[in-house]
């Protein structure tokens, strides 16, 4: 068995005990309204971390790429939702898969992505099963949830060889909702856009059996899931700092850290120089728009406390420089050439996508942390 001072720095730490606990609060949570996790496999990409969540065997998954698709469907995962809007070219793929036994759903919002999906489904043989995004808060695509183009799209689908399985929104505008009533304003937007253009599809004598809504800030802060069949999030079996700045989790919930080693000092900047540059925490800066900036991570001690003051300032390819935030006047903490620390992300998403694997460890504490108990292998690229 190896320890976190054994693998080469960077690397990717899952606190497992951490994962689990995260992967309870949503459950406990969605079980008050009893609409089931349609989990989002795009924060992890892991088969081992989905098999947390869904011990009992595969369940039902939204994946972001087609490469998920099939790393997931290799594990014996069957139900999926592809929610990113359907690109013509990629139906031969999305029918490679159903040809596998795999009921793979993809998201459209135009008549000529409908057009693809019905043409394609006649081709193969068999209807595409697709849903129509909607828009509930401008974040990016989909419909509004009255345009008349919802009726027509859902006609051409159900008409001329698709399948219509129904409705898709996503609140990415929760991401900068820092209060908890902000929050939960946003569940109710996304629900209600979602529910209304279900009610418009059936009026209009279509059928719209799935109604599907999620992130995970409005996850957590959901009062109302009537006429929602399932939920959509991912974010939440890591957190990070993006999802701490706003207050949906606190930075123990962080189950992703990246393993980093110092490598040097700028005494007279006030500086320690490691060995996780951009290239391990991504170059996502999230909290720069937040009331706390976090830099490119907060550093934590590699087996535990989170050292709040101490950040990575900034970042090139193969070089983080950490430094007391701006605003604090702490001394630098002392760490040598080295000494291995842990920094927490502010988008977990994209930094784990600078690993191909995961390094697991149980609980994250003094006597038994540092103990690696598994290597958990991602899918990456598209
Ligand atoms: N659904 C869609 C369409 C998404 O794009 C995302 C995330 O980007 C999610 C669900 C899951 O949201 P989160 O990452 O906040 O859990």
């Amino acid at each position: 068995m190896t320890d976190l001072l054994d693998p080469e720095t960077p690397f990717a730490v899952v606190d497992r005990s951490q994962l689990d606990a995260n992967v309870e609060r949503i459950r406990r949570k969605l079980a008050t309204f009893g609409v089931p996790l349609r989990l989002h496999v795009k924060t992890s990409k892991s088969v081992d971390v989905a098999r947390r969540v869904f011990p009992e065997g595969p369940g039902p998954i939204t994946v972001s790429t087609l490469a998920e698709a099939e790393h997931f469907a290799d594990a014996g995962y069957v139900d999926m939702v592809y929610a990113v809007g359907i690109a013509p070219q990629k139906l031969e793929r999305v029918i490679a898969l159903r040809e596998r036994g795999v009921d793979l759903a993809v998201l459209l919002d135009s008549i000529v992505q409908a057009d693809a999906v019905a043409a394609a489904s006649r081709r193969s043989g068999e209807r595409i099963p697709a849903l129509i995004e909607i828009d509930c808060d401008g974040h990016r695509g989909g419909l509004l949830p009255d345009d008349p183009d919802l009726t027509a799209i859902g006609s051409t689908l159900h008409e001329q060889g698709g399948e219509l399985r129904g409705v898709l929104d996503h609140a990415g505008e929760s991401y900068f909702a820092s209060t908890a009533e902000a929050r939960t304003a946003a569940s109710l937007i996304e629900r209600s856009a979602a529910v209304h253009a279900a009610e418009a599809l059936r009026s209009a004598g279509l059928p719209c059996p799935v109604v599907s809504v999620g992130s995970t800030p409005t996850a957590f802060a959901a009062s109302n899931l009537d006429g929602v069949t399932e939920v959509r999030a991912g974010n939440f079996v890591f957190f990070d700092l993006v999802m701490a700045g706003i207050g949906v989790c606190d930075h123990d919930a962080l189950a992703l850290s990246i393993v980093v080693t110092v490598i040097g000092h700028k005494h007279e900047k006030g500086w320690i120089v490691t060995d996780g540059g951009w290239m391990a925490t991504s170059r996502d800066r999230g909290t720069a728009d937040q009331s706390l900036d976090q830099g490119y991570g907060i550093a934590c001690q590699l087996d535990g406390d989170v050292m709040p003051n101490l950040i990575v300032v900034a970042a090139s390819q193969e070089h983080g420089i950490l430094a007391i935030r701006p605003e604090d006047e702490a001394p630098l903490p002392d760490l040598p050439i080295g000494a291995r620390l842990r920094i927490l992300p502010n988008h977990a998403c994209a930094t784990a996508a600078q690993f191909s694997a995961y390094h697991v460890v149980d609980e994250l504490d003094e006597t038994r942390g540092r103990a690696i108990i598994a290597t958990w292998p991602r899918s990456n690229g598209w």
